[in-house]
């Protein structure tokens, strides 16, 4: 197991920016989750630490040592990726048992770890079977299995649940999550899937445009996010951004008046007439039953079971606002709704740098 240290790591492919100066500091036994939008950066900081790509200029620490110049096969890492990259004329075995082999670990150590491995991914009665022969859960718990017995000291996944179908994923993360537990190895996992980042992590690094956004536990980045990205990206559905003109005792939202909450009044300073992103999670609004909130019509009603997502509109307006009510509700598109907030569960970002102002730290 080793800590992991990014220094002002930067990589540049041709005039294209790929990763910023990124730092990071990742303790020992840690699972971190780099998650953020396709081309944020997060696949090329993983093959950066792997050693498939070079950084353009910064220093790369694996447990005390510098391996900035360290080629991949010697850092010690194992590696899984999206696609499993199995050897197709091997047996579930051999595959797993390929590194150690390579490694030139005696046959008895290798047998024992195979068997220990494939028990613990539920793999030991597949053991004499070839790749094509399994599930796509099945190989990729292969692929795991063979990065797992190679006992690195650390563990590099990039998006590696993304082939399976909506069920597997689910288990197969929570096996991955018991997984990292009983191991404790030192785990770096890439993901563009937010419920990924926020089941898995003990820290996320929420990236963008090769600069990171926030670090931090899921629940934490969840209540306080840095910026109207992070807002947007982390919850699903995600956290609704309204414009919001200051009018003094209230904002007007499309033309519609709301209250503006007494915290907002007393801690911020705001300028008369001028547009503030209003960030509020969909999970904290109410269908009202009198009137004082903002009217809308329903487009779309979701019922799931559990939940209803409703998107509704403001009238004169072309985007939706997501609300999440407990339990089923049946609504039907064209209905209009009153709208109730919870004024203590508001978010406000700057419109010109998507900065959070509200709530303070
Ligand atoms: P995705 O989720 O789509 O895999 P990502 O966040 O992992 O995206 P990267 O693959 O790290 O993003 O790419 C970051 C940026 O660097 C992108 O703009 C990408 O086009 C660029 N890039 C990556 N590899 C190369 C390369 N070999 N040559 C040129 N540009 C590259």
């Amino acid at each position: 197991m080793a800590k992991v240290l990014l220094e002002n790591i930067k990589r540049k492919f041709n005039n294209v920016t790929a990763i910023e100066d990124i730092s990071l500091e990742i303790p020992d036994g840690e699972f971190w989750v780099l998650v953020g939008p396709s081309g944020c950066g997060k696949s090329t900081i993983l093959r950066t630490i792997a050693g498939l790509e070079t950084a353009t200029s910064g220093n790369l620490y694996i447990g005390d040592r510098l391996v900035n110049d360290i080629p991949a096969r010697a850092r010690d890492v194992a590696m899984v990726f999206q696609n499993y990259a199995l050897y197709p004329h091997m047996t579930v075995r051999e595959n797993i048992a390929f590194g150690l082999q390579m490694r030139k670990v005696d046959p008895k150590t290798i047998q024992q770890r195979v068997l220990t491995v494939a028990t613990s991914l539920a793999l030991d009665h597949l053991l004499d079977r070839k790749p094509k022969q399994l599930s796509g859960g099945q190989q990729q718990r292969v692929a795991l299995g063979r990065a797992i017995a190679r006992q690195a000291q650390l563990f590099l996944l990039d998006e590696p649940l993304s082939n399976l179908d909506a069920q597997l994923r689910d288990d197969t993360r929570a096996e991955l999550k018991q997984l990292h537990q009983q191991l404790g190895i030192t785990t770096i996992y890439v993901t563009h899937d937010q419920v990924e980042a926020m089941t898995l992590a003990d820290k996320i690094v929420v990236l963008n445009q090769g600069k990171i956004q926030q670090i931090g536990d899921p629940q934490s980045i969840y209540a306080l996010p840095a910026n109207e990205m992070v807002a947007s990206f982390l919850g699903n559905p995600p956290m609704n951004i309204l414009h919001a003109i200051y009018k003094g005792d209230t904002f007007d939202i499309s033309g519609q008046l709301l209250q503006i909450p007494p915290n907002f009044q007393q801690n911020l300073k705001l300028n008369l007439g001028e547009i503030y992103h209003l960030g509020i999670r969909p999970e904290h609004i109410n269908i009202a039953e009198n009137l004082g909130g903002l009217t809308v019509e329903v487009k779309v009603v979701e019922p799931l079971g559990r939940e209803t997502l409703i998107r509704v509109s403001l009238p004169g307006s072309s985007s939706f606002i997501n609300v999440q009510i407990g339990g089923n509700v049946r609504l039907h598109p064209g209905e209009k709704l009153n709208l109730q907030l919870d004024l203590n569960q508001l978010f406000l970002f700057n419109s010109h740098t998507g900065e959070r102002m509200f709530p303070l730290l």
